[in-house]
């Protein structure tokens, strides 16, 4: 029989690093990572037999539990009808009205098969809207996988504000090897939750910046809110200069609630990036908003992007099966009721194990830190105790309980952890927290 450990370096041999994308490979946390072989609802099983309770659930596409059958039968018949056309369908259209009426602030949408793709083409497209080149996003938020977006801040960023110097494009430094440096001078990085730099570079680039693209709760630095006083800030400079305001809820998106972190903040973004719960599964994302703005795409408008597989017929099955799933009365309640007893019982258990320990969540997506207060930005969760976070995982994992392999990344729970399986996963802390 294979196991986790000999498909693991059969795999290295011809996939580098043994992975198709690197956080599966437990290079944070140490160990063999677990090669999967089904699943069903709240579990997944790995190729040893071993079952565990999925807390990743695909980084978040699967909300509804893993294999949810209308979901299976819905791509099982559009199957049966061949797999792409490369040509419209109705269900692009039933997909498109869908997500327009689930998030108002999307007028128009256009579909993608990844979030990288969403991400890269909204930049594009608010580029070529406002004819501007410079982008801010801040530190600690992932959006993709796109040369601009892999870029950390010069070195002195993070005290400017104080010392109100001009920021230096200059001193951006890639943050991945391949990535031209003349690409990463058009990205300002700022710090997550930091008012005053926010205004600070407003009042130095104003006139320059395309776009502010932002996590509105970040999920890829653990789980990070942000201030209401930031919020509206970020609504009002990018109003007030011309540049568009991007959600980036690729992750949050019929995740935090079914009109994502914009209806929970009360914001109207200009653009819209979706991804993960909008696929059910599959390899699809979207990006979406302004009417006005949409209309300079291909082949109406003169920003090109486009996908051979964009608005596949089994993703737009699966997504469209999943969004109609989750738009049922009380779901999100019944979600966000079910994580808060989880992490309830967390706080609990370590506090009786005398661990520094806190907890936040939204909807169905969580964080936990090994730290005494909520984190506000990259810099307070690296200050976590990453080491007790790494025994805790494998204690976890070895009781059964299967978290996000990196204290850096967010929790995801479906409508399937119910009361016994959060039982379940109470009992594995308990023994978790004693062991660490
Ligand atoms: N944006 C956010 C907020 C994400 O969390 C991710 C993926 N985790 C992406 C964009 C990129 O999506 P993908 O991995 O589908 O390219």
């Amino acid at each position: 029989m294979a196991t986790n450990q000999s498909l693991f370096e059969r795999a290295q041999i011809t996939t580098p690093g043994g992975v198709n994308s690197p956080v599966r490979a437990f290079r944070s946390v140490g160990g063999t990572p677990r090669f999967i072989s089904k699943a069903k609802g709240a579990y997944i099983w790995d190729v040893e037999g071993k079952q565990y309770i999925d807390c990743i659930g695909s980084w978040g596409p699967m909300i509804l539990g893993h294999a949810h059958p209308e979901v299976v039968k819905a791509v099982q018949v559009a199957a049966e009808n061949s797999f792409s056309y490369g040509a419209p369908t109705e269900a692009e259209i039933l997909m498109a009205e869908k997500i327009t009426q689930l998030v108002p602030s999307i007028e128009q949408v256009r579909l993608v098969s990844s979030g990288t793709e969403a991400t890269m083409s909204a930049l594009r497209l608010a580029r070529g809207f406002t004819g501007r080149d410079l982008i801010v996003k801040f530190e600690g938020c992932y959006h993709g996988h796109a040369d601009s977006l892999l870029v950390k801040a010069g070195s002195g960023l993070l005290t400017f504000a104080e010392e109100s110097e001009d920021i230096d494009l200059s001193k951006n430094a890639p943050s991945s090897g391949g990535v031209p440096q003349d690409v990463i001078k058009h990205t300002l990085v700022l710090p997550f939750n930091d008012l005053a730099a926010l205004e600070h570079a407003f009042a130095q680039f104003g006139p320059e910046i395309a776009a502010l693209i932002v996590e509105p709760i970040a999920g890829n630095m653990n789980l990070v809110q942000m201030t209401p006083e930031f919020i509206a800030a970020m609504r009002s400079l990018t109003t007030q200069h011309g540049a568009l305001l991007i959600y980036d809820e690729v992750m949050t998106g019929f995740r935090v609630a079914l009109g994502g972190a914009q209806s929970l903040h009360g914001i109207t973004p200009d653009l819209t990036c979706l991804g993960k719960v909008m696929g059910g599964g599959m390899p699809m994302a979207a990006f979406g908003g302004r009417r006005d703005i949409m209309q300079k795409l291909a082949p109406i408008g003169n920003v090109y992007q486009a996908g051979t597989l964009s608005g596949n017929p089994l993703a737009v099955a699966a997504g469209l099966t999943t969004l109609n799933l989750v738009s049922r009365e009380g779901f999100y309640t019944e979600l966000s009721n079910n994580i808060s007893k989880l992490l309830k019982g967390l706080e609990q258990l370590a506090k009786e194990a005398g661990h520094d320990f806190s907890t936040d969540h939204v909807g169905g997506m969580f964080g936990i830190y090994f730290a005494k207060e909520k984190p506000q930005s990259l810099e307070d969760i690296t200050k976590s105790d990453m080491e007790k976070f790494k025994r805790f995982f494998h204690a976890m994992l070895d009781e059964g309980v299967y978290l996000a392999p990196s204290a850096y990344e967010a929790g995801f729970l479906s409508i399937e952890h119910n009361d016994s399986v959060i039982e379940k996963m109470l009992v594995a802390a308990k023994v978790a927290f004693s062991k660490i």
